[in-house]
């Protein structure tokens, strides 16, 4: 029989056990994993001492599956099996990407109920989702990292963009399930930036953190107080990085191969692949050189041979520099802040290495920016960071790092209003509950609609799920008393739970959305709520006016039908039916005033008649009874 091992209550029995914890950069074009060793983030590599795992998967034959340099080298000989920036697909559904004619692959709609119109990507093993090709490389990092270790992880911190919806941090999770990998969190990768620099140990500041890597560009503004990170804003652009750069390059070894043979024929897409290489790797050589040689020979037999230096290089793409500024305007713009009351910049991303980036980041914000750590692995090492903290490898005194909601979130109430409950920017994880009623006498089921965004009108905001509270025990309208729970976690994941408070009866369901929002549709989302915020005050008031008007007609419409002919003469029911009516036609305009003005005197002219049903009622239940049986 083997041998318990007793502790003292409250004593570990394995003191000093190292949980074996990593943070993860699931990135669009590279991935990293990384862990806390004697104290130090650090970044593993593989076998062959790369840091960097290319975020490609290519789909083999035999039902194998290459991840990372492997499959890039394929990238053009066999395209469609060969999947790159999956990232971009995750928690997406066909309708996202309907505008992206560029792309190699066939998309096709998941038919399984479960996904919610996820999409999926047609290859030589059958159709794949982004979740699974995540997986794969989840999986590739997790055997590096146990390779490295020497054991099996305990848990991952994975980190995603700031922007990143329900839906898109949902598909990262179930990558991660997938891939055996269990999540501690999900943590924003600007804020993991902002750890590995150790701005998390300042007690108060602001931070913009600049990421440009191989295909987007993302600013984030962050403020830290009380040891929580807050996004203050978002912007970027989802078709900016490092790629274009290299595009560039390209295109001016084409003008310069056609200055010397005029009509040279079109390049195959195996000449391009190998040229846009060629580029990436002159561009990459010129951030420490001063001109890059370039020299290949393309299938035509033609042999290239030409040297780029880095002022050639500077002009042709400094207008790609220029771009990153405007939506960094912008999201300094929308933080509400002046430059002056940027605390530190951070860079990050492999292509902020270049130096005319650099440049104009320091011209931009006046201030130099950090750069000491390596751009492309800084949002690794914070991450490991963070799970070496929640994996309990150090005190808890130190701080836990808490992300905020990107959009608010809120209920469907009556007249196609949104209840806000969960307000935009809420530190996560983040409870928050509000009671609701029923709007009719002896309503036995509510229907609730949870939705996502700023405005005032549901129609205005993305919905998220719908779920229905049945059986509440028949009660007058308003007795009922119904209390709506919205939970986040701290990965972002929405519950929400109704339970009537009289009854005990409850309902619940998790958000799984069907669609994500891609950072543009936030971005707009939020730009519309500002613009909209007057209109939609006046839209407010006309449902609410509109939905008190419903409600006094409808008590007033099923008390004439119990009483009218009892209580009241002709005239005075006549007098009733004709102001109902008034009321009725009134309701039918947006002039919210008028509304409240007929629903006041139509109110104050049924006030008698309503205190005498009241007489009524009471007669009727006094009849027969002696006083002794009341209860007073
Ligand atoms: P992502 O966040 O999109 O996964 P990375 O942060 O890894 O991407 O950035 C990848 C981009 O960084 C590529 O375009 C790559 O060419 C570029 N890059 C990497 N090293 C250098 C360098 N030394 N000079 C210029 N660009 C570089
Ligand atoms: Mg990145």
């Amino acid at each position: 029989m083997a041998l318990l091992q007793i502790s003292e209550p409250g004593m570990s029995a394995a003191p000093h056990k190292h949980n074996l914890a990593v943070g993860i950069d699931l990135g669009t074009t590279n991935s990293l994993v990384a862990t806390v060793r004697s104290g130090m983030s650090t970044v593993l590599q593989d076998e062959h001492g790369h840091a960097l795992l290319p975020s490609v998967v290519r789909y083999l034959e035999n039902n194998g599956v290459e991840v990372g340099h492997d499959a890039q080298a394929q990238q053009s000989t066999d395209p469609t099996n060969t999947i790159v920036s999956v990232k971009r697909f995750m928690g997406r559904g066909l309708k996202d990407i309907a505008n992206r004619a560029h792309i190699p692959y066939r998309f096709v709609e998941n038919t399984n109920k479960e996904s919610n119109g996820m999409l999926q990507i047609e290859t030589r093993v059958g159709n794949k989702s982004p979740v699974e090709i995540s997986a794969e490389i989840l999986k590739t990092l997790r055997t590096r990292a146990e390779k490295a270790l020497g054991g099996e992880l305990t848990g991952a911190v994975i980190t995603v963009p700031a922007y990143f919806d329900e839906a898109q941090r949902q598909a990262t999770k179930d990558a991660a399930r997938l891939a055996g990998i269990h999540v501690l969190r999900l943590l924003n990768e600007p804020t993991a930036a902002a750890v590995a620099y150790g701005l998390d140990n300042a007690s108060e500041g602001v931070y913009v953190i600049y990421d440009l890597g191989g295909g987007t560009f993302d600013i984030s503004v962050l403020r830290l107080s009380k040891g929580v990170f807050e996004v203050l804003a978002t912007n970027g652009d989802s078709a900016l990085g490092g790629d274009d750069f290299d595009h560039r390059i390209f295109c001016w070894i084409l003008d310069q191969i056609r200055l010397k043979v005029p009509n040279f024929s079109p390049l195959s897409e195996e000449d391009t692949r190998l040229l846009l290489t060629k580029s990436r790797q002159a561009k990459e050589w010129l951030t420490d050189n001063y001109e890059s040689q370039i020299t290949c020979k393309l299938s035509n037999g033609y042999f290239v041979d030409i040297t780029l230096n880095v002022s050639q290089f500077n002009e042709f793409t400094q207008n790609l520099v220029s771009k990153t500024l405007n939506p960094t305007r912008k999201a300094i713009r929308d933080a509400g802040l002046s430059l002056d009351e940027i605390n530190g910049v951070v860079l990050v991303g492999g292509a902020t290495r270049m130096p005319h980036i650099r440049h104009a980041v320091a011209d931009f914000f006046k201030q130099e920016p950090l750069t000491n750590l390596d751009p492309d692995k800084v949002v690794a090492l914070g991450a490991a960071i963070q799970a070496n903290v929640l994996a309990g490898n150090r005190s808890d005194k130190d701080l836990l790092l808490l992300d905020v909601t990107p959009l608010s979130l809120g209920l469907e109430t009556m007249g196609g209003l949104v209840e806000k409950i969960i307000p935009r920017n809420a530190t996560l994880p983040v409870a928050r509950a509000q009671e609701f009623t029923t709007f009719k006498d002896g309503q036995t089921a509510m229907s609730f609609h949870v939705l996502q965004g700023e405005r005032e009108l549901v129609s205005d905001c993305r919905s998220l799920a719908k779920f229905e509270l049945r059986g509440i025990p028949p009660m007058a309208a308003g007795a009922a008393r119904i209390r709506v729970t919205f939970q986040i976690d701290a990965d972002g994941l929405l519950s929400v739970s109704a339970k009537e408070q009289t009854s005990g009866l409850e309902s619940h369901v998790v958000v799984k959305p069907s669609y994500g929002l891609s950072d543009e549709e936030i971005g707009n989302m939020l730009k519309s709520s500002f613009l909209a915020a007057e209109n939609d005050k006046q839209a407010r008031a006309v449902r609410e006016a509109q939905v008190e008007a419903a409600r006094l007609l409808e008590s007033i419409t099923f008390a004439m039908d119990q009483d009218a002919d009892k209580i009241l003469s002709p005239d005075e029911k006549e007098a009733i039916y004709s102001q109902m009516e008034a009321l009725k036609e009134i309701m039918k305009s947006d002039d919210s005033q008028a509304i409240n003005r007929a629903t006041e005197k139509l109110n104050k002219s049924t006030e008698s008649f309503a205190a005498r049903r009241m007489d009524a009622s009471v007669t009727k239940a006094l009849a027969g009874q002696n006083l002794d049986s009341l209860e007073i």
